[in-house]
């Protein structure tokens, strides 16, 4: 450019394209209008194995379903890949004999009808993202809310998406800190997921003094095998990882069951603050092995008990 071509006018702009609205990653588009009549809330009591949840013998927890509570079986044994599971819409099944699982899905969704109180809700909306609270959220208008227990669902996970709001409680094991974090709008419906800590490992309920719980070397459902192995760096390692005895097992499995005879007390209080009108599913994630074929806890473990879950559905009125 020459020294005079400074002065000169410069040549016109071709005039700017119109802009595209910018997509942020992440960002939710707005609520429709409402197309459901119920709150819908699903608690998953993580860890907890069918047969603990009967021995607590609960007084309200299953007054949601007429005192019936079934057997089911998770279709994950550990919380992650259980919990995004449960968010495509799939809850625990009943491994129903000669019956294709494409037809069962199809079956199971459409109840989501009766329980939701809306019409037209079936597998096929879920095409291309699988992924319930986005079905919930943006074509049937609820406000969707995740309160979850325990650091591996925490709001950074690939859990975290279509929810309005999503939070890692402060403590693992305590459920009635949710209670009043939950709210209800009168021209919306809500889902809620509750991820409840108490009935996983160590089993405590909130008010127990965490030096009283029970202890274990390693991580847990690692160490199964690794009496096995011995690092010759150090030579203490095999009597760090010796395994529960029966009897500690017998009583951490006796924890657990506590833990749900406490929960009955706060599932009163959550039956007592939902509006008319709120669908409520109860269940687990996965089971939990207390020394049964050797295993402990849950996760690598190929064992009926960790797929063994209560499941109870229902509205309290
Ligand atoms: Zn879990």
């Amino acid at each position: 450019m020459g020294l005079f071509d400074m002065f000169k006018k410069p040549a016109p702009k071709p005039a700017p394209k119109p802009l595209r609205p910018l997509v942020r990653p992440g960002a939710l588009p707005p609520h429709p209008e409402p197309q459901a009549d119920n709150n819908f809330i699903i608690v998953i009591l993580d860890s907890c194995r069918y047969d603990s949840f009967m021995s607590a013998e609960t007084k309200h927890i299953a007054k949601l379903s007429g005192g019936k509570v079934e057997k089911r079986y998770t279709y994950a044994s550990w919380t992650a890949p259980s919990h995004y599971n449960l968010l495509t819409g799939l809850l625990p099944h009943t491994s129903p004999e000669h019956v294709y699982a494409s037809e069962y899905y199809k079956e199971d969704f459409f109840n989501y009808n009766q329980r939701l109180g809306a019409k037209g809700i079936e597998f096929a909306k879920m095409v291309p993202g699988l992924w319930f609270p986005e079905l919930l959220r943006n074509q049937l208008g609820y406000k969707t809310h995740a309160r979850v227990s325990l650091p591996v669902l925490n709001p950074k996970t690939g859990i975290n998406r279509a929810f309005d709001s999503f939070q890692l409680m402060d403590s693992h094991n305590d459920m009635a800190s949710m209670l009043p974090t939950l709210t209800f709008e009168s021209d919306r419906p809500s889902f809620y997921l509750l991820n409840v800590g108490e009935t996983h490992y160590p089993y405590a309920k909130p008010d127990e003094d965490s030096s009283m719980w029970p202890r274990i070397s390693g991580v847990n459902g690692v160490f199964r095998k690794m009496n096995d192995q011995i690092d010759p760096e150090h030579p203490d390692f095999k009597e760090e990882f010796q395994f529960f005895d029966q009897d500690k097992l017998d009583q951490l499995r006796e924890r657990q069951i506590d833990t749900v005879r406490y929960l009955d007390g706060v599932f009163e209080q959550l039956y007592d603050l939902v509006p008319k009108n709120t669908h409520i599913i109860v269940t687990a994630d996965h089971g939990e092995l207390f020394g049964e074929a050797g295993y402990f806890g849950h996760g690598p473990i190929m064992h009926e008990k960790c797929f063994e879950v209560p499941y109870l559905e229902g509205m309290v009125r």
